[in-house]
This record gives structure tokens, C-alpha cells and sequence, in this order.
């Protein structure tokens, strides 16, 4: 993709509204563009991170068996008002009256939906577990929109919904997501830990917050710092192991202010170990029994002949909030480079051709670079402006692809000078360059 072509409208300096850097980093590199109080439209930059994060998510969740459907984000209120929620979600959700004076509403969560599709077919225990999960965009009227998509109005999320026929089973189902979320953030280049936490308005009496560490933050924790340390993302699918990776995070305190106990934290975390900061909530999953399946009457016939409300747990990512997490991780606002992880870069490579007036020979050879790089499925933005060379390089490292090769002087005949965003400078045939990058993207 040629920069000149491109619609990635970058402002010279830090826009003043934005307090914290994934704000001003999405708003200078046009990511995002503010549509009215918390509601966004996405722009080509910011759109293709968002897509490469769901994808992620979507690959996580198809492995541990999850099936992808697609519901509505109008919904009914009288799902609602058979859980009982329609009165008691108050102000945060969006309510809409149609033509005929129905009651509908913008969905900000799906547990009445997905309840209603499953009560409508499954009646026995034989066809039990179903997991399910949709992403889509959600809406909470929230009080204090802020910092840019990180706590938007209308937001995007991966919502899943187990279902079990006992809480033995249905723990195994909400082990199986608590896996995917350690493999999803981790190949997000992310290290979020699982923190007890409470159960809220989803209600229950099981849940954890996937939480990684950021100053600016909204969430206050308390660990113990070990935590950090473990990595059990290639945990087995089955049972026993899962049980045991479950139990190696519950070992360690950490829970967010809603649970914090000081007493206990001091009496169980020794000095060197407790941690107490701030974080940012990129997913939350809980486990429920028949808080919605009794009142909406979502029941299974049992072995004996008896029938039961069917177990459930609801299991949450914020996709769009993801991309301004990435940014709090990786930005370095003190030098403007932003380090993607290659999972969800923009682009793979950034081509930065030297060009002098009347001749075209640096992007001549930058296209043809291209060329190769396209067969080799390497997604490469050049900056094709005849811009200086410190403005371009200054622009690139904003927009964040995670090599670069600079066409100049240093790169000549067949050697090309080519560097890691942020690392040294290399000079390497592109046959070579092509092999690190493909290495690097087989392995995410
Ligand atoms: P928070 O505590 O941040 O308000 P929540 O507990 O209300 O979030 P959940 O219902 O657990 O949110 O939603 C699942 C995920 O969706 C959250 O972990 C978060 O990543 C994301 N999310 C929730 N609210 C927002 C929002 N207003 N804007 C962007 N993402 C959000
Ligand atoms: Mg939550």
C-alpha cells in the first residue's frame, strides 16, 4: 500500500483532549475518529488492528470448541423481563421503541438472547455441553465515557455462553475458556492475569478478570507478584490438566479492590511479594449455575428421567478496548515509536524509499521489493512522499509496522538496510528479510 494512497489522516502533535497514550496515539495516527460522546467510527489503521485482534480471538475460541454465531444487537425487552433484568440494568442500557410501540433495546450483554435460542432446542443432557460465542458491537450507556474506545458507549466485544448439564461439567467448560484467554492475550503479546473478582450484575459466584498491568488503568489490584511469572497457555484440553493450570493461578492472591480484604493480603502475601497497582480489564468470565435458565425456563431431561435448569457461564473480551490496551503495553510516547506485536500490526514492513526530485529509482526498487513481498503474503506500506527523511521515519515509527527497510544510500546492490522498528540497523538480502519475517509470523 503506497502512503499517498492511504487514509491515515496523521496530526503533527498529541491531540490535547486525550489524557492517555493509546487516546493520543489512535487519535494522532487516525485509528479512531470520534463520531459523539464514547461512539467511534474506525478507520483503515485502526480497523485493521481491531480485525487482526478478533481473528485472534475468534482462532482461541474455535479451539476449544466454541461454535460462532451471530445475534442481533437490537433485542426484545421481553427476554429481559423474564430474567428479570429489564428493570434492574437502569440507565446503562439503551432503550428504543419501534414503530408498533415495542419495547426494544441495544443489547449491552447476551445471556437473555442466547438462553431464548437454546431453550428453543435443546432438551436433553445427550446434547449437552454447547458452548457458543458471537462477536459484536454492544452498547452501555456509561456515565463517564472516556479515554477514547477504552470506555466507549458502544463498544466491540466477544461474548461466549457455556451451557452444562451439571457444575461439574460446567466447570470444565469454564476451564476450557479460562485456557483460551491465557493463549488469546498471550499471542496478543500481552501478559494478563486472572484475578478473582466479583460477580456484579452478571451475578454468580465464580468469576475472574483477565487484567494486564497499566498505570492508567481503571482497575486497583492486589497480588502477590509471583503470579507474573507462571505461563501455562499450552495446558491440555482435558479435564485434570485443566483443573491443575486453574489451581496454579489460584494459588497466588490477586483480586481486584471489589474483593481486596487488607487483612487477609497482609497475612497472606509476604512483603516482597505484594503487589498493589493498576490495570486494565481486557476480559472477564463467570460462572453462574441457573441464574437465567431457571427464571427463563432453559431445562435439559437428566439420565434418570428427571429434568434440570441447565448450568451456565458467560465469558467476556473487550475486542475494541484490546487495541488501546496493546497501546498503553507497547506505545513509547517518550521517543513516538509504537511497537505492534506482528499478531495485530497494521503492517508487517514499512518500505521508506529516499527520494531525491527527478529520480524515482529508490521507489522504483521499493515497489519491486513489494512485489516479492506480496507473493510472500508480507503486508508492507511504503511511504512514497517526498517528504524529509526524518519526518517520514518519525511518521512510520508512529504508525508502528515492527521492521522497516530503508531505501538509501546504505542500501545497495542487493544488500538492503533493514532494522526491527526500535532495534539495529542489518543489512541483509531480501531473501533473507523475507525468511525472518515469515519465521516470525509462523510462529505467533
Ligand atoms: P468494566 O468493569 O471495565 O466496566 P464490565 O465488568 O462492565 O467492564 P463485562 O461485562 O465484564 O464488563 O464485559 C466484558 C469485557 O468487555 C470487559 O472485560 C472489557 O474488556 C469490555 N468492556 C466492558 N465495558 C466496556 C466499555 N464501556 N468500553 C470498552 N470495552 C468495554
Ligand atoms: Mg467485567
Amino acid at each position: 500500500m503506497l502512503l499517498s494512497n492511504s487514509f491515515i489522516p496523521i496530526l503533527k502533535n498529541n491531540p490535547s483532549e486525550a489524557k492517555i497514550k493509546s487516546h493520543q496515539l489512535m487519535l494522532r495516527v487516525g485509528m479512531i475518529k470520534q463520531a459523539s460522546a464514547g461512539i467511534y467510527s474506525w478507520l483503515p489503521l485502526g480497523f485493521k488492528v481491531m480485525k487482526k485482534i478478533e481473528d485472534i480471538v475468534r482462532q482461541e475460541q474455535n479451539k476449544i470448541g466454541a461454535q460462532e454465531i451471530l445475534m442481533p444487537t437490537i433485542q426484545s425487552s421481553e427476554i429481559w423481563k423474564e430474567s428479570g433484568r429489564y428493570d434492574d440494568y437502569g440507565e446503562e442500557m439503551l432503550r428504543i421503541t419501534d414503530r408498533q410501540n415495542r419495547e426494544m433495546l441495544y443489547g449491552p450483554t447476551n445471556e437473555e438472547q442466547v438462553t431464548e435460542i437454546f431453550r428453543s432446542s435443546i432438551k436433553s443432557y445427550k446434547s449437552l455441553p454447547q458452548l457458543m460465542y458471537h462477536i459484536q458491537w454492544k452498547f452501555r450507556d456509561e456515565i463517564r465515557p472516556r479515554f477514547g474506545i477504552m470506555r466507549g458507549r458502544e463498544f466491540y466485544m466477544k461474548d461466549a455462553y457455556s451451557f452444562d448439564v451439571s457444575d461439574e461439567e460446567a466447570f470444565y467448560s469454564y476451564n476450557k475458556f479460562f485456557l483460551s484467554y491465557l493463549r488469546t492475550f498471550k499471542r496478543l503479546s500481552l501478559t494478563a492475569i486472572p484475578m478473582a473478582a466479583d460477580t456484579g450484575p452478571i451475578g454468580g459466584n465464580l468469576s475472574h478478570e483477565f487484567i494486564i498491568l497499566a498505570d492508567t488503568g481503571e482497575s486497583k489490584i492486589f497480588t502477590d507478584k509471583r503470579i507474573f511469572d507462571l505461563d501455562n497457555a499450552d495446558t491440555q484440553l482435558e479435564k485434570a490438566s485443566l483443573e491443575s493450570m486453574r489451581k496454579k493461578y489460584e494459588q497466588f492472591y490477586a483480586v481486584t479492590d471489589e474483593k481486596f480484604n487488607k487483612e487477609d493480603f497482609e497475612k497472606i502475601v509476604s512483603k516482597e511479594n505484594q503487589l498493589i497497582t493498576k490495570g486494565i480489564e481486557v476480559g472477564h468470565i463467570f460462572y453462574f449455575g441457573d441464574k437465567y435458565s431457571k427464571p427463563m425456563g432453559a431445562s435439559v431431561d437428566l439420565p434418570g428421567g428427571k429434568k434440570d435448569f441447565v448450568k451456565m457461564g458467560s465469558y467476556g473480551i473487550g475486542v475494541s478496548r484490546l487495541v488501546g490496551a496493546i497501546i498503553e503495553a507497547k506505545y513509547d510516547d517518550k521517543n513516538e515509536i509504537m511497537k505492534w506485536p506482528l499478531s495485530v500490526a497494521p503492517y508487517d514492513i514499512a518500505l521508506i524509499p529516499m527520494i531525491n526530485k527527478n529520480d524515482t529509482s529508490a521507489l522504483d526498487k521499493a515497489n519491486n521489493i513489494n512485489i516479492e513481498l506480496i507473493k510472500n503474503n508480507i503486508d508492507a506500506i511504503i511511504d512514497d512522499t517526498d517528504e524529509n527523511f526524518s519526518s517520514k521515519i518519525k511518521k512510520m515509527n508512529l504508525i508502528g509496522a515492527p521492521y522497516q527497510i530503508i531505501i538509501g544510500k546504505k542500501s545497495e546492490g542487493d544488500l538492503l538496510e533493514f532494522k526491527e522498528t526500535s532495534g539495529e540497523t542489518q543489512n541483509l538480502p531480501l531473501s533473507k528479510i523475507i525468511e525472518i519475517i515469515t519465521k516470525q509470523k509462523n510462529s505467533i
